[in-house]
């Protein structure tokens, strides 16, 4: 692997991406922050740049790039320090989409990804419930095959776009244990309903649902996939959802790093700038390593995942894992650095920290994590399950 994966066509996105995020992002961060949501136009100046597509295919109004295309756009977002619009953004782009691509057919695409890729439909992936999380297999919301429909019935919790979304990529139990599918879920069908989660820690702008479904009559069209295969599709798609959460908690981290190294200059203390002080300049020093093997790591893991696909999971685990828990400590590091400042909202290193928390929980906890990691290196479980490569 080369150390700059960039070519010049990634750095040109990069540098039109980050125009359009000083335009038409940073001066509304502070105002969908207090209102607790963005507003639907800003997926659709997103769709209608192409920045949510950079990855996909130009037959469906993507760009046709890489995957490094979307540790462009992952990176230049969360330099935005915007983690909830970001999350929002992911939520909608990296977590359902690449399913429909890459099972759904020629139909669903036309009619759900083609729209989502413009901004003109908002889209979620709802797996978690109320009482299972990590448990994937012991979700409960079903959808009972009625012959020509089926017939859904239970609850979501904590799904983000949950009451934007104008589509949901809907886990359901079909069977017993581990046969779950996936349905491509219209939030106007009646007996849907979703309320707004605000109570959170941080990602204020993302808008987390719960949602309920009561006897939501869906035709057996919206199927993606092979019935009770949901199972494995979402185990294999959860590799490229760790992967954007390594990006982005590596890219707040260096984020806030900067925003320690510039204050160490600014801030005077006993006469002198608190730069001068080699406990804090240690520190930093400490912080640019961990910065420096965040990146590694999760290039490394990026690297593995355009070569092998889903059979990458050992090392994305670990990026995963390594970069949502060291990231934390940096930030946190860096509002130390700026004292009491840090604590109040004028730096912004206090939305950092409290919008990064996210990450060892969100996309497979830090545990979940180290237990795919010991099975691989205990057990030599080889993980390669039903693979399907969503990517293709
Ligand atoms: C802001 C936000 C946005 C979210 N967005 C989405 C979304 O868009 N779609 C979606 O489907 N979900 C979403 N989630 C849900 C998120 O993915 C889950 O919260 C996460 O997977 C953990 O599940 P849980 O909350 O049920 O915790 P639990 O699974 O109940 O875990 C509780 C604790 O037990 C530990 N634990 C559980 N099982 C094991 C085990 N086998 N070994 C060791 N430790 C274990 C966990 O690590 C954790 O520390 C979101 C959550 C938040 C907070």
């Amino acid at each position: 692997m080369t150390t700059n994966p960039f070519t010049e066509e990634h750095n040109m996105l990069r540098d039109s991406f980050r125009q359009f995020v000083a335009k038409e992002i940073t001066p509304n961060v502070d105002e969908w922050e207090k209102n607790k949501i963005c507003d639907r136009e800003a997926f659709r100046k997103m769709g209608e740049q192409g920045f949510f597509g950079v990855s996909f295919s130009t037959e469906y109004g993507g760009s046709g790039m890489d995957l490094w295309s979307a540790v462009v756009i992952v990176e230049e977002l969360t330099q935005a320090n915007a983690g909830g619009l970001a999350l929002s953004f992911f939520a909608h782009t990296y977590l359902p989409l690449p399913l429909i691509y890459a099972l759904g057919t020629e139909e669903q695409k036309q009619k759900y990804l083609v729209p989502a890729l413009k901004g003109e439909k908002i889209a979620a992936l709802g797996i978690t419930e109320p009482g299972a999380g990590s448990d994937v297999g012991g979700i409960t919301t079903s959808a009972k095959d009625m012959g020509d429909h089926y017939l859904v019935n239970g609850s979501k919790m904590f799904i983000t776009n949950g009451t934007m979304a104008d589509f949901i990529v809907l886990v359901v139990r079909t069977g017993e244990g581990h046969n779950l599918s996936l349905l491509l879920f219209e939030t106007n069908t009646p007996g849907f309903s979703a309320i707004p989660v605000h109570n959170k820690l941080g990602m204020h702008t993302s808008d987390t649902g719960q949602l309920f479904f009561e006897n939501c009559k869906v035709p057996k069209s919206v199927l993606i996939g092979k019935e009770n295969a949901g199972f494995y599709y979402i185990m294999n798609n959860f590799q490229e959802e760790r992967l954007i959460a390594a990006i982005s908690g590596t890219s707040a981290a260096e984020w806030a790093m900067e925003k320690a190294k510039q204050y160490m200059k600014e801030r005077i203390a006993f006469g002198r700038p608190i730069g001068k002080l080699q406990v804090l300049r240690h520190k930093l020093a400490q912080m640019a390593v961990a910065v420096e093997a965040c990146r590694s790591f999760s290039y490394r893991a990026v690297h593995e995942f355009i070569e092998k696909g889903p059979e990458a999971i050992g090392i994305i685990s670990m990026a995963k894992a390594y970069t949502s828990e060291e990231s934390y400590k940096i930030i946190n590091d860096a509002l130390q650095i700026h004292g009491g400042w840090g604590y109040m909202e004028d730096y912004g290193i206090a939305r950092a920290l409290r919008d990064n928390r996210l990450l060892t929980v969100g996309a497979g906890t830090t545990e979940i994590m180290y237990e795919i990691i010991s099975k691989m290196i205990i057990d030599d479980v080889e993980h390669k399950r039903k693979l399907i490569d969503v990517r293709s």
